[in-house]
């Protein structure tokens, strides 16, 4: 079969083309979701990288530091309850500074992937800046887990003209930071994305500072109803669900217990698998190559 978007030979029988994402039975369906719950591990550091006077300011920190050092925890303990495997990106200078959470992470079956060094967008940099960031995160993150990253997503999701041919350089599996398509696809070579979108992320929901003059903060219920249709919706298409969390926004009270009925809400569907990124990239590639 041809897919008639980009002509490619090689998509995917039923549901989206692997070459560039594209729906290919709109309206069949499918009744099956390969979901992907992930965490970008922030703490203070795309604050700081921002604002950078926040470093010296107590209370902007904290903010962000609640990530590690209390978010983080309750999301492992979560997951261990749940016996969901997840993946987690982490900015260099977050591992740097919690080393022992990093490599819990690791040693729990979690994947560690690649998310910057001080949370720089990489369109705000210049090609060797960006190299630069993409090896030192990569050679943090291994130094305390062991192996590089095979996955990478990009700080505030701005990836830049550069980005991909960089990642592909370095031998990188996938990406996530690109909106193209609800299942995967790949991108370049062989580099597979691992589509998001901000509808799925806690950010929009949740993140709340006066100075920036933000509405309201959504409550858990409603953000449950939302992301329940957006998975229903999912498991119609045959898609890949992927959220994208922060344990400073998702670990507060009241909002990670919404995640466990969320997830207690999902596993009630049939055909429902929960994977991390790096497993849905290889499978994909895998797919890709052999065609
Ligand atoms: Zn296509
Ligand atoms: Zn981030």
């Amino acid at each position: 079969m041809e897919c008639p978007v980009c002509e490619s030979t090689r998509p995917d029988e039923e549901r989206y083309c692997l070459r560039c994402g594209a729906a290919l039975n709109p309206g069949h369906a499918v009744g099956s979701c390969t979901v992907v719950i992930s965490f970008d591990l922030d703490g203070p550091s795309g604050m700081i990288n921002r604002h950078p006077e926040f470093e010296r300011q107590p209370s902007a920190r904290s903010f962000g530091e609640y990530g590690p050092a209390v978010g983080a925890p309750h999301v492992l303990a979560l997951l261990a309850r749940t016996g969901i495997p997840a993946s987690f990106y982490i900015p260099g200078w977050v591992a740097e500074r919690h080393t022992a959470l990093v490599a819990g992470i690791a040693e729990a079956g979690h994947e560690v992937g690649h998310h910057g060094y001080l949370h720089e967008p990489p369109a705000t940099l210049n090609r060797e800046q960006e190299a630069e960031v993409l090896d030192k995160g990569s050679a943090i993150l291994a130094g305390i887990v062991g192996a590089a990253p095979r996955g990478y997503r990009s700080p505030s999701w701005e990836l830049s003209e550069h980005s991909l041919e960089l990642l592909e350089e370095r031998d990188f599996l996938y990406d996530s930071s690109l909106m193209g398509s609800d299942a995967p696809y790949v991108v370049g070579e062989s580099l597979v994305e691992l589509p998001i979108h901000w509808s799925l992320d806690d950010y929009p929901y949740f993140m709340f500072g006066p100075a920036d003059g933000r509405r309201l903060m959504a409550s858990p219920q409603q953000v449950f109803e939302t992301w329940a249709a957006a998975f229903e919706e999912c498991h119609s298409r045959g898609a890949v669900f992927t959220l994208t969390m922060h344990p400073y926004i998702i670990g507060r009270p009241g909002r990670l217990s919404m995640l466990e009925r969320l997830i207690h809400h999902m596993r009630s569907f049939s055909g429902v698998e929960f994977l991390r990124g790096v497993d849905v990239a290889e499978a994909v590639r895998g797919a890709f190559l052999s065609e």
